[in-house]
């Protein structure tokens, strides 16, 4: 019987965009449900990047753009990395994507060869595995927990290095915990893979602006492994414009240009409109970004307090990103009406059918004993949604 290739008969489900979409099913049923699965701003994007797609629209941007981004949008890339970042890219050195999503599984196809190890410091976001399957390679997980505020130590990195490891995919600040390597943090890293030239590291910054901390630190500033940083950023975040799927890296040319040939056979240069949208978002006033972070943090301000008023949770105060990811390990193995939740996946189901909030398990995550709540919603939907978990979780025993 036919049937699909044993590629994608392996490869999971994304787990953020499955719970999003059972969400949705049970809103269509006219459910009230609270969505705190998906992480994306709830916030419209600005009247200023609507104007421009609007205008490119009408000036007939409608064509192919170059597979690896228009020019001037490449140039915009690389002085938002000049100004903000202090770094230097030449414009060849950028390539613009569908989304932040591809440019990381970009980077991975053509840098992977079957059997390869890409290390990947978990709890980590849903995708990075899968991306590593499809290109034959094998991740290889390092564990952390809340205690070590989900960060991996030097001597970690260093023991997971092998003659096999081909790349590491780092995220600051993360998803799904929020956590941001400091200056120093990075700095450790840095000199550890500054030992193995071989490695290649994939730098996911998507949630670069949403730091409650101060400023963003990117690997890519050690010159010890500069020449080896694939920086993977976009607009998703930043700007709210997660359906626009725009995204891109700033990777050494050799890394670009094979992400150039790859995209040229199999999806072609991202959406000219988006591509435009995005040319003004880097831009333009970057108020917009600020008055979207002050927002998140003060949610994240709330949602802590509320979660960590709930009994077994344990609750760690994120640095960034939208996303709180308790502890909660004390509520599996527990029941309700015959059922017993063995898993943070059987948890999130337990939440969205009997307290209709969406989350996610943070087994998706690499972190069975966690779970994701996403915070990038209203104050209302935060208070409620925690004061649904609450009076849900004790129902177990
Ligand atoms: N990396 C991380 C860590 C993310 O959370 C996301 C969000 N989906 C992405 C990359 C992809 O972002 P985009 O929407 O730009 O594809
Ligand atoms: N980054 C978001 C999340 O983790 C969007 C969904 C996805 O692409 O995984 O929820």
């Amino acid at each position: 019987m036919a049937q699909v290739s044993t590629r994608i008969a392996n490869l999971a489900v994304s787990e953020t965009l499955a719970m999003s979409q059972k969400s949705d099913e049970l809103k269509a049923q006219g459910v009230n449900v609270i969505n705190l699965s998906v992480g994306e701003p709830d916030f419209y994007t600005p009247d200023h990047i609507k104007a421009a797609a609007k205008k490119a629209i009408d000036e007939n941007f409608s064509f192919y753009s170059p597979v690896p981004g228009y020019m001037s949008l490449r140039k915009a890339v690389c002085k938002k990395l000049e100004t903000e970042n202090g770094l230097r890219f030449k414009p060849q050195q950028v390539i613009c994507s569908n989304g932040a999503k591809q440019a990381v599984c970009n980077a991975v196809l053509c840098v992977v060869d079957p059997g390869d190890e890409v290390i990947i410091p978990a709890p980590c976001w849903v995708s990075y595995i899968e991306m590593v399957k499809l290109a034959e390679g094998k991740s290889h997980i390092i564990h952390t927990g809340i205690e070590q505020d989900f960060k991996i130590s030097p001597a970690q990195l260093e023991a997971a290095i092998n003659p096999k490891t081909k790349a590491i995919i780092l995220v600051s600040p993360s998803n799904p915990t929020g956590s941001i390597y400091s200056k120093s943090e990075l700095k450790a890293l840095a000199d550890v893979l500054a030992k193995y030239p071989e490695i290649i590291i994939i730098s996911d910054e998507i949630y670069e602006h949403i730091n409650y901390v101060g400023k963003h630190e990117s690997i890519a500033q050690f010159e010890n492994v500069r020449d080896r940083v694939v920086i993977v950023n976009g607009v998703s975040k930043a700007y709210a414009m997660t359906g626009w799927r725009l995204g891109w890296m700033a990777a050494p040319q050799w890394i670009a240009s094979a992400c150039s040939k790859l995209q040229g056979q199999y999806t072609s240069g991202a959406s000219s409109i988006a591509q435009k949208a995005a040319e003004a978002a880097y831009s333009g006033d970057q108020q917009c970004v600020e008055e979207m972070r002050e927002a998140f943090m003060r949610r994240r301000d709330l949602i802590v307090k509320l979660a960590s008023e709930i009994e077994g949770f344990k609750v760690n105060k994120p640095e960034g990103a939208f996303y709180i990811f308790p502890e909660c390990s004390y509520y599996l193995g527990k029941s309700y009406n015959g059922k017993t939740i063995g898993t943070s996946a059987d948890l999130a189901m337990f939440l969205l059918e009997e307290g209709h909030v969406a989350c996610v398990g943070g087994l998706a995550f690499e972190a069975p004993d966690y779970i994701r709540f996403s915070y990038a919603t209203s104050d209302e939907n935060i208070i409620e949604a925690m004061r649904r978990v609450k009076e849900t979780l004790a129902k177990l025993k």
